[in-house]
């Protein structure tokens, strides 16, 4: 049997994948690069002939991509539950497997969420910020915030972050959770959460959660009119995309205290430069995309990619087949 050349653009891919991909029936031949993004150049120059790539969200896996690694190429494998940045139906349309890695970060991306979510209700920023310039005030009116206990939630997207958000927030005696989607959820019942239309979500919740993927439809779907369809005293928190987020909306109703306060684990562009606007305002607080970033969690994700890699290479169904 042929050996195969698996191409994975991550050069700290997580050891334990390794281990997956080079158990396989067949030895395979592996190389990895870096996904930076100045490294574009050489992945290009590199991924000629390979039967299978494990790809990143820091690149998007154009036409042009997929040309120059020919036709050979099988199977993709991405390292994350989004897919934004992979041209799905082109490479159905060429036949090639695509696979992703959901669920195993469904319970780190939901801690991040919930950190963010009082992170940004309990001003950690703008009190970080004046602890460390010497400005810590007194003062029964200083630095207050917001409660959860009695609170409205409404999660956009209740997929399996989301489903998995509202699991945590049940122990802080939310009120009501609310969700909206394109379909009814099964799972909605159990967790007590009542589908709504997107309108009537953001007028109703004190917090408002995306936890959707990135598609045309869901592109800005935070802007200057949805905005101002939220609670003057409601937090927005994005574990998504950023593009999700009308930034310049978001930075007008921070500034302008239209709503209370954002928590952001995901921007545009990634990473945000440091003189951004949105990183000024004492009222967004910001993650650097660390949802998924758990030790147990990344070993996980890059098992699966390896997985399902090898599947595809061996003509079966992937763990997470995206199609
Ligand atoms: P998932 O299980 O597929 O859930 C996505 C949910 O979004 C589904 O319930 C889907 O509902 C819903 N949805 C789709 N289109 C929608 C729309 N227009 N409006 C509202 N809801 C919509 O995916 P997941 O694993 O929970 O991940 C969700 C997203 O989080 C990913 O796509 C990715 O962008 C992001 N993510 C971020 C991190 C991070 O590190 N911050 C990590 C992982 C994932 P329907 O079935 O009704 O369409």
């Amino acid at each position: 049997m042929s050996l195969k050349k698996v191409l994975i653009v991550n050069k700290s891919y997580p050891v334990v994948g390794f281990g997956v991909l080079l158990s396989g029936s067949k030895q395979n031949i592996l190389q990895y690069l870096d996904y930076e993004p100045e490294s574009l150049p050489e992945i290009k120059k590199n991924i000629e002939g390979c039967d299978a790539l494990i790809w990143n969200t820091k690149h998007q896996l154009t036409p042009e991509i997929l040309d120059l690694a020919g036709p050979q190429l099988k199977a993709v494998s991405s390292m994350s539950s989004g897919l934004d940045h992979i041209r799905v139906e082109e490479l159905k349309k060429r036949g090639i497997a695509l696979g992703n890695c959901p669920h195993v970060l469904d319970n780190a991306v939901a801690d991040i969420a919930v950190g963010l979510l009082i992170g940004a209700a309990r001003k950690f920023k703008a009190g970080i910020r004046e602890l460390e310039s010497g400005q810590w005030k007194y003062g029964v009116q200083w630095s207050t915030g917001l409660d959860i206990a009695g609170s409205t939630v409404g999660i956009i997207g209740l997929g399996g972050i989301g489903q998995a958000i509202v699991r945590r927030l049940k122990g802080f005696d939310v009120a009501r959770f609310l969700y909206s989607g394109r379909s009814d959820k099964p799972q909605a019942k159990a967790l007590g959460a009542e589908r709504v239309p997107l309108e009537h979500l953001l007028k109703e919740s004190n917090y408002v959660v995306l936890a959707c993927p990135l598609t045309n439809e869901t592109q800005n779907l935070i802007n200057a009119d949805t905005l101002k369809l939220m609670k003057k005293n409601s937090v927005l928190v994005n574990i998504g995309r950023g593009g999700l987020i009308d930034q310049n909306a978001l930075y007008d109703a921070l500034k302008g205290n239209h709503i209370f306060a954002a928590g952001l684990d995901v921007v545009t562009p990634e990473p945000l430069p440091k003189d951004h606007p949105l990183i000024s305002l004492p009222n967004c607080f910001i993650l650097p995309h660390l949802g998924s970033a758990t030790i147990e969690t990344r070993n996980a994700m890059a098992s699966i990619a390896a997985n399902n890699i090898l599947l595809a290479l061996e003509g079966k169904s992937m763990l997470f087949p995206a199609y």
